[in-house]
């Protein structure tokens, strides 16, 4: 089993089911409520643990409901929580909008995920012993830029999601060796619209980049190699919430296997494809037998 520490965010995600999503102003009415746990690091933490990984969550949740709720949904997944922390406070929430075409639009509310601060004692063990550590930005760059550095003063593979997109610090960068923006991070962080001219522009600062084309696949791009896009299976999408994370999570899973970057990256697709035709975050995620099954 492939080892990977994950330190990130935990939101319990409150999602209303519309027809089309409000505009500014305007009021709609939903088909349906549901309150699922998510945020970034919580979603690639099940993903890797469901994808067959042995997973390490570092994080923090608020000392309410909701708190409770999202440890167990991890503890449930097989993710091992002791280094996830109780804040004084309200934890993250997550307010999501799913419309009839599967797309979504969130407010986030960092709650305690922005009271994860520093690295605590065992923290820096804990990634030390992981082959890969899976970092988001919905808790201070600070910690997730300290985390890095850890994980490459021990030799561990980072791969950072740069979302929410924001500019990131040259350190983060320096101890970043796989970035797994979507179009939308990769344009944000360049200015480039186009998704290879971008890839080709984070080059400069992280030797391997992932830029996620929703249903067009992925296109990879390393230092040194002709970039390559891996199709995505045509599936029917219902809800997309959390297909990034799912393939993160799948991919830290197939690379800390040894697996060659294009298996790697296919697999991870597959795993993605299955998320998006199921409503939810966590609840939407493969188990490892179904992505095999799947998987082309
Ligand atoms: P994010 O969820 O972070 O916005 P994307 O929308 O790029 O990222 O999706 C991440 C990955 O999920 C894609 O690279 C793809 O593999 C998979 N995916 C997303 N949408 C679809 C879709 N409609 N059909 C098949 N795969 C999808």
């Amino acid at each position: 089993m492939t080892a990977i520490a994950v330190l990130g965010s935990t939101n319990m995600d409150l999602v209303a089911y519309v027809p089309k999503a409000p505009r500014l102003g305007e009021t709609v009415t939903g088909r349906e409520f549901r309150t699922v746990p998510g945020g970034k690091g919580a979603n690639q933490a099940v993903a890797a643990a469901r994808a067959g990984g042995e997973v390490r969550m570092i994080g923090a949740v608020g000392a309410d409901d909701f708190g409770v709720r999202l440890r167990a949904a991890l503890g449930a997944a097989g993710v091992d929580t002791a280094a996830l922390r109780t804040v004084e406070g309200a934890s993250g929430t997550a307010h999501i909008t799913v419309d009839d075409e599967g797309g979504n639009s969130i407010v986030v509310v960092p709650g305690a995920n922005g009271r994860l601060t520093s690295l605590e004692d065992g923290d820096e063990a804990r990634i030390a012993a992981a082959d890969t550590l899976l970092l988001q930005l919905e808790v201070p760059l600070g910690v997730v830029t300290a985390a890095a550095r850890a994980a490459r003063a021990h030799g561990v593979r980072t791969v950072l999601t740069p979302a929410p997109a924001q500019p990131l610090p040259p350190e983060l960068l320096a101890a970043t060796d796989l970035l797994v923006p979507n179009e939308h991070e990769a344009a944000a962080l360049t200015g480039l619209t186009d998704a290879r001219q971008a890839a080709e522009a984070l080059l400069q600062q992280v030797p391997a980049v992932a830029v996620t084309l929703g249903a067009a696949g992925v296109l990879c791009a390393a230092r040194g190699r002709a970039p390559l896009t891996v199709p995505a299976p045509r599936v029917r999408a219902v809800d997309t919430t959390a297909a990034g994370d799912t393939f993160v999570g799948a991919l830290a899973v197939a690379l800390g296997e040894g697996r060659a970057v294009r298996e790697a990256v296919s697999w991870a697709c597959a795993a993605a494809a299955l998320s998006v035709q199921r409503p939810g975050a966590q609840d939407s995620m493969p188990a490892r037998a179904e992505i095999d099954a799947f998987a082309y």
